[in-house]
């Protein structure tokens, strides 16, 4: 009976989860798409809890920790800034990793050499990829967290020789697993295991260490596939089904995302993983520019505010910088503007703009732009010769003309918003700094393009005073 129920609550949550990722996949259902999944959660382990007697004994043990975590959780989730979610989705990846590390040793401990023959190697190959993935995931998204934070330079780390080495530490990784399946003496066995930990680690080190700026989207989206069946190997080990359709559906849904972000990027993901990309020294091609040449123009926020009011088409392009300076808002207040003066307003997002999957959508949502003016880079690029002002917003490697048409730049092969085939572009940025992969652009050099030197709130804000007066 109590395995009945069980069984029934966790195909409930199962059917939820997959109901919140089908309606996180769309704006309109996004939220719905979260409360389905927070159900699915509650009930699963509500579920868990009370039909599980052998869990009862540790019930305030289990209740506290999840009160303690619940309430840290929610602290940090309200207290980050959305520049800063992608660091976060890290650290969370990375605590999936460590899980599955220490669920697949207490587990391999617990059995204790109670099994035999077939089924002691099926747990212990069990085991022994679950404690492999979870360690690589851990590793790998620790460093993911230090690249987006900035802590950790974005830049590949190139060790001489560093496929060789990975090679090496592959086929030892293979030798201890057989050495780990065959051994009936469990403190053998553990030593095995905690050598292929350190090992894991070490990949997952090195493995996001060698991955470049540019590259880092895949890396994030690969990172969450890695977790999911880190979960899910963790689902096997404890047989618990719900953990392993759950797993499953991370992995899957991260591995598909991974493959979109390839392509967004024209990049296989094989090339991703060795590494190398965004760097002048990862390119099969070497750089034979300084970098572009020529002069800068700047304007005024109000000469912009002059441009767009004449303008029939305009085109938006938001970028990382427009989520740091938190300008969505005002930019929702001159689209409206412009709008009701009867001009064409669009905004056009590329694939990898900012530092997560679908960044600037949740920017664009949370500030009430409607949905059926933002268009992905393949629905609008067709539309930019035609398009008047091209405004852009504290964005920069999504627009690099380089990545077209210099075989000697190190994101060369990107496809990118061709921004610079409009009438006239603005660029809204700081200065002249580089984007995330490091870059230059040679687009602010063009000469159809206008530098809107400062903060993008405050140039906005600007600009919208300009739109108003
Ligand atoms: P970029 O990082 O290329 O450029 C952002 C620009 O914004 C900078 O050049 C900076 O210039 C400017 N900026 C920063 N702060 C402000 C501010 N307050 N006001 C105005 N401008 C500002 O961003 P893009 O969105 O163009 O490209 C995203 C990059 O991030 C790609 O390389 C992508 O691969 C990478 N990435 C994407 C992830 C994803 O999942 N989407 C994950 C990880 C990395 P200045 O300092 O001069 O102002």
């Amino acid at each position: 009976m109590q395995n009945g129920i069980l069984t029934v609550s966790y195909l409930f949550s199962s059917i939820m989860f997959i109901m919140s990722l089908g309606g996180l996949s769309r704006h309109e259902t996004a939220r719905k798409g979260n409360l389905y999944g927070i159900i699915g959660f509650v009930v699963a382990i509500t579920a868990t809890l009370v039909m599980n007697t052998n869990l009862h004994g540790s019930m305030g043990l289990l209740g506290g920790t999840i009160i303690v975590g619940g309430i840290i959780g929610y602290v940090l989730a309200k207290r980050v800034g959305m520049t800063s979610m992608p660091q976060l989705v890290a650290v969370l990846h990375s605590f999936v990793g460590l899980a599955a590390v220490l669920v697949g040793m207490s587990t391999y401990l617990g059995t204790n050499g109670q099994l035999s023959g077939a089924d002691k190697i099926i747990h212990d190959v069990e085991t022994y990829i679950g404690v492999l993935i979870g360690a690589v995931t851990f590793t790998g998204s620790i460093v993911a967290f230090g690249k987006l934070h900035e802590i950790i330079r974005s830049k590949p780390l190139m060790l001489p020789g560093r496929h060789l080495l990975n090679l090496v530490v592959v086929i030892i990784c293979l030798v201890l697993a057989v050495m780990f399946a065959t051994t009936h003496d469990v403190s053998m066995g553990m030593t095995l295991l905690l050598i292929m930990t350190a090992l894991a680690f070490f990949i997952g080190w090195h493995m996001v260490m060698a991955i470049g700026g540019a590259d880092m989207p895949v890396v994030v989206s690969m990172l969450n596939s890695y977790s999911g069946w880190a979960a899910a190997a963790t689902g096997f080990l404890l047989a618990n089904d719900l953990l392993i359709v759950t797993g499953a559906l991370v992995g899957s849904s991260g591995a598909i995302l991974s493959y979109i972000m390839c392509k967004a990027m024209n990049r296989s993901f094989v090339s991703v993983i060795l590494g190398g990309f965004g760097t002048d020294t990862g390119t099969a091609t070497a750089k034979t520019s300084e970098g572009p040449v020529g002069t800068v123009t700047a304007t005024t926020a109000e000469d912009v505010a002059a441009m767009l009011k004449e303008a029939r088409q305009v085109v938006i392009v938001p970028g990382y910088g427009m989520a740091v300076a938190q300008a969505q808002h005002p930019v929702k207040e001159i689209t409206d503007i412009l709008r009701k003066a009867g001009v064409t307003v669009r905004f056009a997002i590329h694939p990898v703009a900012g530092r997560l999957p679908g960044h600037m959508n949740v920017l664009l949502a949370e500030a009430n732009v409607p949905y059926d003016i933002v268009l992905e880079m393949d629905e609008i690029n067709h539309d930019l010769p035609e398009t008047d002002v091209v405004l852009i917003l504290g964005a920069n490697d999504i627009v690099n003309p380089g990545a077209l048409d210099d075989p000697s730049s190190p994101i060369y092969g990107m496809p990118v918003l061709e921004v610079w085939k409009a009438k006239q572009v603005v660029v809204s940025k700081r200065g002249m700094a580089t984007g995330y992969s490091g870059v230059d652009n040679p687009l602010f050099y063009k000469p159809n393009t206008l530098m809107l030197f400062g903060d993008a709130k405050k140039s906005v804000d600007a600009v919208l005073s300009g739109l108003k007066s």
